[in-house]
């Protein structure tokens, strides 16, 4: 009977569960009931689909048994049941597909947030005992095995006894300390209050055989006890009932027990409509984004029900991209119970609630943001950058459904606003939405391309995710106003009249200027006077589709043959590092060339590009240190 070792993560989640001064241990129950109930799903659903395995809806049940001497809680269920290697899979390993990559960052994070981003299943049994056994028996199979384990120390799988398909597990529920109290759970109080709470809504009887007591036939005050098996839930799923009999807390207890989460919902979403498409819809934005939400490996879906039986966990159809962060559930009475994955895609009647779904989100979400702000904001540091996604896919189809639910950072407001609030406060002569990218707030906060617009006391937008200006070029205007990066190399500030100033300027130094650009070797399209300079001696911008911070963004992307935006060196004519260029274009050429190299390095780094040659740059400045 050798002993098998956890896989090291599980092993670790296991550590911390054990030893986690996790306050809500009551939870296990639920884990324990809900995988009996999906187990019996699983089995149900093959009774409607295959239809030859003379079961009956009636016949599933959970059950639970307490045994204080013993100090055991039992969890049986007649689901599925699990063969030996399903035994060894699911409960040997909890981290499925790499999901345990907690690295030293979550480290120090509270254990309970470690717990909740896996969903604490089937382990938390261990948080309550010192002893866990699982005896099942696959349907449509003699043999039952036995798993065992106490904690980190490994397991056991031995093969044992069963009536009949499904699977029992035993808790030896842990002595009480002086801290802690385990008693409870032996309680039979407890299990009901707890099965009440968290577990109400599960389809299937939860029985346990409680004792009750009468009066003894014949007798006036003598009473007798007896043993009554009792069904603990109500069955009615929460989406069926009404909204005004559901209380705050039920919506976020179920939320949390059935999407595995360990925040409540920030928003709970409960319709349904009849007509069309008819449907019980509840749905839940989750407070925060699931460690792996921005990876591949997160699926989007709702979990979709056919008149109260579930037939797919994750029905990908009903969600757009863009809105992928919501949880939820439908159920329908208009879809099949054999519906297959493909016919689902073709599906109308899923097109419909799919279309209904999607502006009920969005009103939702609008809601939120005209009346709890604060909520919003939240909500968009968590999933604004997928709603920036969506506003880039499919090339700006789904602008006009996302635009109004976007917030960036004001340069005036010093927080984040939406474009409508922003093109509000425009002042009458502003042609455009300026905006401005950098790898943070601050950073933008110092590049020298805002400052005549600042002067002007134009707003400017921060954008610091990478897909932003992708998505504000997708979108191209908002409101008819047209995007303005502030590196683009015309701003639109100047009058007809100032522009002819400026070319005159321009021709007047065009020889000194093309210098400038033949010493740089092809580094830059153009040397100009700069328009949006006040107090700094130089800037970047570029011309053309792709700016430097797109040309950052893509080269990064593997596999990506290396782009390059097409820049402009811009000086500002009016410092005094100005005149000099000027002098030294009369007098000593050979100095203008390295002064033009040292511009041109120092608008790159501003603008955090990085440079191609900081040895060149570093005895550039030693040449001129040493002069
Ligand atoms: P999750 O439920 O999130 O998958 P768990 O750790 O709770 O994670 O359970 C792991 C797996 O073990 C389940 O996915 C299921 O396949 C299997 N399992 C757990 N409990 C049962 C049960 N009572 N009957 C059949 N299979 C079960």
């Amino acid at each position: 009977m050798a002993v098998k070792q956890f896989k090291a993560e599980s092993k670790r989640l296991l550590d911390l569960m054990i030893h986690s001064i996790y306050t809500h241990r009551e939870i296990f129950l639920r884990e324990l009931i809900s995988n009996a109930s999906d187990a019996i799903d699983k089995l149900y659903y093959k009774t409607l689909t295959d239809g030859d395995t003379g079961l009956n809806r009636d016949d599933f049940f959970i059950a639970i048994a307490l045994d204080k001497e013993n100090r055991t809680l039992t969890v049986t269920d007649n689901g599925c049941g699990m063969t030996k290697d399903e035994l060894e899979n699911n409960l040997g390993t909890i981290a499925k597909s790499g999901s345990l990559n907690f690295k030293n960052e979550n480290e120090q994070k509270e254990d309970i947030e470690i717990i909740g981003q896996f969903g604490v299943g089937f382990y938390s049994a261990f948080m309550v005992s010192e002893r866990v056994t699982v005896i099942s028996r696959p349907y449509g199979q003699e043999e039952a095995w036995r798993w065992e384990s106490e904690g980190t120390e490994g397991y056991t799988i031995d093969p044992a006894q069963r009536d009949g398909h499904g699977t029992t597990i035993i808790l030896n529920i842990k002595p009480d300390t002086q801290d802690d109290n385990y008693d409870e759970f032996l309680e039979e109080h407890t299990i009901r209050s707890l099965v009440k709470k968290y577990s109400d809504y599960i389809r299937y009887p939860i029985r346990m055989d409680v004792q009750k007591s009468r009066r003894k036939e014949g007798s006036k005050d003598e009473y007798e006890t007896y043993t009554e098996n009792e069904t603990l839930n109500s069955m009615v799923p929460i989406w069926r009932k009404n909204k005004n009999e559901i209380t705050e807390e039920e919506y976020n207890e179920f939320y949390k027990a059935k999407f595995m989460d360990y925040e409540n919902p920030l928003r709970v979403i409960h319709s349904s409509t009849e007509g069309t498409a008819t449907y019980n819809a509840l749905l839940f934005i989750p407070a925060r984004a699931p460690f792996n939400f921005y990876t591949r490996d997160y699926q989007k879906g709702l979990q979709l029900y056919s008149n109260g039986v579930m037939i797919m966990e994750k029905c990908a159809d009903l969600l757009p991209d863009y809105f992928s962060f919501v949880r939820g559930l439908v159920d329908s009475q208009d879809l099949s119970l054999n519906i297959s994955r493909e016919m689902l895609q073709h599906d109308r009647q899923l097109k419909l609630i799919e279309g209904r779904l999607e502006k009920k989100i969005k009103s939702e979400l609008e809601s939120m943001l005209a009346n709890e702000r604060e909520k919003y904001e939240e909500f968009f540091k968590s999933f604004g950058l997928q709603l920036k996604y969506g506003i880039y896919q499919d090339y700006g189809m789904h602008k006009d459904l996302l635009q109004d639910l976007l917030l960036f950072y004001s340069s005036s407001e010093k927080k984040i606003v939406t474009l409508k609030e922003y093109v509000s406060r425009m002042k009458e002569d502003q042609k455009y939405i300026y905006y401005a990218c950098g790898e943070s707030v601050a950073r933008i906060e110092q590049l020298p391309q805002t400052e005549a617009l600042r002067d002007r006391g134009y707003e400017i937008l921060f954008m610091t995710d990478d897909v932003d200006e992708f998505a504000v070029r997708v979108m191209m205007k908002y409101d008819d106003k047209e995007f303005k990066s502030v590196s683009a190399d015309d701003l639109g500030l100047e009058t007809e009249e100032e522009k002819k100033e400026a070319a005159k300027k321009v021709e007047e130094h065009k020889d000194m200027l093309d210098f400038m650009k033949d010493s740089l070797d092809g580094k830059v399209k153009q040397v100009v006077l700069s328009q949006k300079l006040k107090t700094h001696p130089v800037c970047l911008s570029t011309e053309g589709a792709i700016s430097l911070e797109m040309e950052k963004v893509l080269n990064a992307m593997p596999n990506q043959e290396k782009i390059s935006a097409q820049r402009v060196l811009e000086i500002n004519a009016n410092h005094p590092v100005f005149q000099k260029l000027c002098e030294l274009y009369e007098k000593d050429k050979d100095t203008l060339k390295l002064y033009a190299s040292l511009l041109y390095t120092q608008a790159l780094l501003i603008e955090g590009v990085s440079i191609e040659d900081p040895l060149a740059f570093s005895n550039q400045i030693c040449s001129l240190m040493t002069r």
